[in-house]
């Protein structure tokens, strides 16, 4: 199997820059949502004192699901980003650990993937 096949890297390009915009629009949305709620927080965290705090405690919890999301979204387009720099180079759908060329259908389903599924798999995730 030769190393180098022919790529149509401008279609994963594309597919890229939209799940880029994609993602950065979400993470905006997520931060608007969480600095609102912690002004929100603020006014009820006065109030935590006198131990009317279940409120306080639901938005609690959502804000870290919401800084959890917005922990995934960032590495997603950390991801993102190492493809596209990885097209730039000539290096992208080559698997970071054993160098075979990932399939053409795992990068149409996930454009930034790294590593072929076998990699991926022994990695456990
Ligand atoms: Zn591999």
């Amino acid at each position: 199997m030769g190393r180098k096949r022919k790529l149509d890297t401008k279609k994963y390009k594309k597919l890229l820059q939209t799940q880029h915009q994609q993602l950065q629009q979400e993470l905006k949305a997520l931060a608007d949502q969480t600095t609102g709620r912690d002004r929100l927080s603020k006014q009820v965290a006065t109030e935590d004192f006198d131990e009317s705090g279940g409120d306080a405690a639901t938005d609690a919890v959502e804000r870290s699901q919401n800084l959890a999301i917005i922990d995934t979204l960032r590495d997603m387009l950390e991801n993102v980003n190492e493809a596209l720099r990885k097209i730039t180079e000539g290096t992208y759908g080559v698997c970071e650990i054993c160098a075979k060329n990932i399939p053409k259908k795992r990068l149409e389903a996930l454009p930034y993937a790294t590593m072929c599924t076998d990699c991926r798999a022994r990695m456990g995730r």
